[in-house]
Parts: structure tokens; C-alpha cells; sequence
């Protein structure tokens, strides 16, 4: 199957007039700034998007991506492959009423100079939003396994230690 390219930037009010859909990838080399964020991205992104108008005539920009990134454990420090999966909802920025008019769910997305939209910032942004606070294993997969933590238990020796009380009563016979 032939990979096509989502396009860098696109004017939202005219792909939404169009209702125009975009499935593709995003390549790996254009996420410099998650790139960053993480060990590695691991592939290029798939990403689906959608334009249309609501029921308010609002600019709706809705989509679904998801890409391989490593991380590092915080339990472990060795690196391990995420799948970082996002859906998103945005409507342009154009002026202070797009931002009354938009529905709670929607996110506002500022267009450029040219009135359009950076869809690779875009994905890009929600794929660094929603990396985990603290990257980690599941626990089965983690070589720090919470079995080999101890917590609360006195070491071996600490109990050896303490004083037998037959052995002062038999030094008090002596
Ligand atoms: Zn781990």
C-alpha cells in the first residue's frame, strides 16, 4: 500500500467547505521537537483527519493519530517501545467569538499568517501532551518487580543483635 503524505499546512475553512479527509502518514524526521521529548520515535505517524462544519457553521478539524516513541523507565531505566495514541477535536482561532462559540470539547488552533493551519504541529502537540507524566513499565515487564522491594523489614542482622533475655539472667548467676 502506498503511503500517502498528510500535507504540512492546509486552510481549514476551505478543506472543511470541501469536507475533505486526509489518511496518511506524517515521517518520522518532521517531529523534531518530540524527537526531544523522548528516547526515539520509532516509525512514521499514522494519521487520520477529517474538516467540516458543525451545526454552528463552526471550522471543525477532527482527527486520530498514533505513533512508536521509546522512553526510558523511571523504575529501571532501561528504554521500552510506547504506542502513543491520540483523537483530537479543533477549531480555528479566528477571533475572540470562535473561542465563545466553540463547544467545551473543541481545541482552538491558531492558523498562520496565511490562514492556515500546521497540521504537523499540530499532531505533534498532542503526541507531546499526552507522553506519560512518568514514563514506565507495566509492572510484569519491569525488571524492578515491586516483589523485590522490601519496605518495612528489618534486616536479618538488626534482630540477631538484640539481647537474648536468658543470657543476662544466666551471666547474673554466675
Ligand atoms: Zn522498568
Amino acid at each position: 500500500m502506498q503511503k500517502v503524505k498528510i500535507p504540512r499546512t492546509v486552510d481549514p475553512a476551505r478543506a472543511a467547505q470541501k469536507r475533505l479527509d486526509f489518511d496518511g502518514i506524517i515521517q518520522v524526521s518532521l517531529f523534531k521537537r518530540l524527537e526531544e521529548s523522548v528516547e526515539g520515535v520509532k516509525r512514521d505517524a499514522q494519521v487520520s483527519l477529517s474538516f467540516g462544519l458543525d451545526e454552528q457553521r463552526l471550522v471543525v478539524i477532527s482527527g486520530k493519530a498514533n505513533i512508536e516513541v521509546d522512553l526510558e523507565c523511571q523504575r529501571c531505566n532501561e528504554v521500552f517501545t510506547h504506542e502513543c495514541e491520540v483523537e483530537f477535536t479543533y477549531t480555528p482561532y479566528y477571533s475572540e467569538k470562535s473561542e465563545e462559540d466553540a463547544p467545551e470539547e473543541y481545541d482552538l488552533v491558531d492558523p498562520n499568517e496565511y490562514g492556515e493551519i500546521d497540521l504537523v504541529q499540530l499532531v505533534e502537540d498532542e503526541f507531546i501532551l499526552n507522553l506519560p507524566q512518568i514514563a514506565m513499565h507495566d509492572e510484569a515487564d519491569c525488571s524492578v518487580n515491586s516483589d523485590n522491594m522490601v519496605f518495612g523489614e528489618l534486616p536479618e542482622e538488626v534482630v540477631e543483635e538484640k539481647p537474648n533475655p536468658f543470657d543476662v539472667l544466666k551471666s547474673l548467676k554466675k
